[in-house]
């Protein structure tokens, strides 16, 4: 391919409204800024360059290379960028690729015009699928024959506005590419600073270092808490899913409404359609039936002065009409005619307005929420019937503990059945992850490192529960320490004391750790208030813990200078307010206490004793159990 026969143009007009409205071309990326990484990718495959821009256009032309702001000034989109382009194309075909794709391929302009010479095509544009899914097009990775402005321009003036509805009018070629990566562009602030950070650039000791006067040995519970969130990193990883399967997955991408719901007025009610102009000022006024609209049947009919028209609930407002009268604030009325007092209803009362549940092009759900039964409606309505959501993340859990039987094992002297397999596996369902159930692994180094190499290898974090306290830490510590970068904390906490968390790896692959407490209530609130927000940031989701408050029943004892976790339970008290109230032994062993309860209180830090009648802070359980 002779490469002069190409241009190339980086559009970079757009808004960036995704981006908070920065000039998403100038971002810095990677020591420069993503258009100047596009520009040296595409630099090799084309002859003459341009960059599409709409502002800052000194900046863009310091790259030396031709600027060309939009011709058409009413909007932004990638069209107006490509129109400007076209005009001034000297070249035969025309190559462009968005400003915030820093990875297209090298291959880009030779593969598309190899498609479009063998099919004879006017537009070739690429795609990708990933195993399983459908083919994703990538409409603005698109050779386009100069010739064809005329097509565009005349496009344009109709109104059109997307790059699909252009291409489906032009003899086109899909063009599929293997490498799904090298599309991607790069939508928020957020995914940008996530690519400008290599996978893992610091250290746990480096992150923890941000912590005033960190000490492992007395760290306070929201200190250990933001040295995991900066340390943790979300898996990226979509997948579509038929809706009803989205339930409990987190949304992997913002959901954009593509039609308005409903899509046009109608009525809230069964009853006769009117114009609000001509209910009575006062006295009684009658209308003559000119019509009968059901659900799902509009009428053509509209009706004039004195007319109206008998409508049934989710009947489409007919056009003239903005209020319904109900059929029983109707002084009489049949399907004939009907007479209405004054004030019987407003102007414009009864009506349900088009768009007023969804508006098109309004975000319907944002990326990150845990789909919910409202939400499956939500998308029902707006017919969507897959959702892109984040693959369920992979967790591997065991527990350590010679003294562990498991059930169906005899329980030998001293043995305890090992009860936190069962509770992990509950939490861990519930968040909606994928679970891998490693069982027991006994108290050695060997067993406890090749236990670590598998989870390692085969999820993408690791619960672990026993064998992190004092004594049992020597070889745990060390056997951790071989494998990655694990910290042994002890957290200012009761119950839940000690605590290892980080990231291990094993042949290449590696895996985020949370080493819990053995006992059975401190794994519970040690997974709650560490692991749990982790592994949902892991997920992509945005769930943060319900905490509420009420008024405690009792006085409660209370050391400050520890957060502690007592289980609760809140009821309603007799003035109506929410009351809690302990549930008995406290011990961090004592499950009972736990499955009792409906809620924890979490008493903080500074906290001290609480007096009877005094308000605490709560974590009700329904939604987390
Ligand atoms: P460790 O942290 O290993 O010293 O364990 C602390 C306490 O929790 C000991 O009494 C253990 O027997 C108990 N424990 C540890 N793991 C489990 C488990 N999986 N199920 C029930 N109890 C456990
Ligand atoms: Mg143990």
């Amino acid at each position: 391919m002779e490469t002069g026969l190409i241009s190339g143009l980086v559009l970079a007009g757009g808004r960036g409204s995704r981006m908070g409205n920065v000039d998403k071309g100038l971002q810095p990326f990677r020591a420069s800024t993503m258009v100047e990484h596009v520009l040296a990718r595409l630099r090799p495959q084309v002859g003459p360059l341009a960059i599409s821009a709409n502002r800052n256009l000194d900046k863009y032309r310091a790259l030396e290379t031709m600027v060309l702001p939009d011709e058409l000034t009413d909007f932004p989109g990638p069209l107006a960028g490509l129109e400007a382009g076209l005009r001034h194309c000297a070249s035969p075909y025309l190559l462009t690729v968005p400003c915030d794709s820093p990875f297209l391929p090298p291959d880009l302009a030779a593969r598309l015009f190899g498609a479009l010479q063998k099919h004879d095509a006017d537009v070739a544009y690429a795609a990708t699928q990933e195993v399983g899914q459908p083919v994703q097009p990538h409409p603005v990775f698109c050779l386009v024959r100069a010739d064809r402005l005329p097509t565009l321009s005349r496009y344009l003036a109709d109104g059109g506005r997307r790059v699909e509805g252009w291409i489906r009018d032009q003899k086109a070629v899909e063009v599929l590419f293997d490498d799904a990566d090298a599309f991607r562009n790069i939508n928020t602030l957020d995914e940008l600073r996530d690519l400008e950070q290599p996978a893992f650039p610091a250290s746990l000791a480096q992150v923890a270092s941000c912590i005033n006067g960190y000490d492992p040995d007395a760290l306070r519970v929201r200190d250990a808490q933001q040295i995991i969130r900066n340390f943790v990193k979300p898996v990226r990883a979509v997948e579509m899913v038929a809706l009803r399967a989205s339930l409990g997955r987190v949304l992997a991408r913002d959901l954009v409404s593509p039609i308005n719901v409903p899509a046009h007025d109608n009525s809230a009610m069964d009853g006769y359609a009117l114009r609000g102009a001509d209910l009575p000022q006062d006295g009684v006024a009658s209308f003559k039936v000119v019509d009968i609209v059901y659900a799902g049947k509009p009428s053509a009919i509209v009706p004039g002065p004195g007319e109206c028209v008998r409508i049934m609930t989710g009947g489409v407002m007919p056009a003239g009409c903005d209020s319904v009268l109900p059929q029983e604030f109707a002084d009489s009325g049949d399907d004939v005619a009907m007479t209405v007092r004054a004030g019987a209803i407003r102007p414009g009362d009864n009506r349900r307005l088009a768009g007023e549940d969804l508006q098109i092009g309004s975000p319907a759900l944002k990326a990150g929420r845990i789909i919910r039964p409202a939400d499956l409606g939500l998308c029902a309505s707006l017919g969507f019937a897959e959702i892109p959501v984040q693959r369920r993340l992979r967790v591997a859990f065991f527990s350590t503990g010679d003294e562990l039987r498991s059930i169906g094992e005899p329980l030998g002297e001293g043995c305890v059945y090992d009860s936190n397999r069962y509770t992990i596996y509950g939490m861990l369902t519930r968040l909606g992850c994928e679970i891998i159930d490693m069982g027991v692994v006994r108290d050695s180094p060997q067993a406890l490192e090749e236990a670590l190499r598998t989870a390692c290898e085969n999820a993408d974090a690791i619960i672990t529960s026993g064998g992190v306290s004092v004594g049992a830490a020597d070889y745990t510590k060390q056997v951790m320490a071989q494998l990655g970068d694990v910290t042994f904390w002890k957290v200012g906490m009761r119950p839940g004391r000690p605590l290892a968390f980080g990231r291990v790896a094993s042949n290449g692959r590696s895996a985020f750790l949370f080493g819990l407490p053995g006992n059975p209530v401190a794994v519970m609130v040690s997974f709650y208030f560490f692991a749990r927000s982790a592994l949902l940031q892991m997920m992509g989701a945005d769930a943060p813990l319900p905490l509420l408050q009420a008024r405690s029943s009792e006085a409660i004892r209370k050391k400050p200078g520890r957060t502690e976790y007592q289980r609760g339970i809140v009821a309603c008290a007799a003035d109506g307010a929410p009351e809690v109230r302990l549930t008995g032994a406290q011990g961090s062993g004592i499950l009972r206490s736990m499955s009792e309860a409906n809620c924890m209180v979490v008493l903080h830090d500074e906290q001290g004793n609480v007096a009877a009648g005094e308000m605490v802070d709560i974590l009700p359980f329904e939604g987390l159990f």
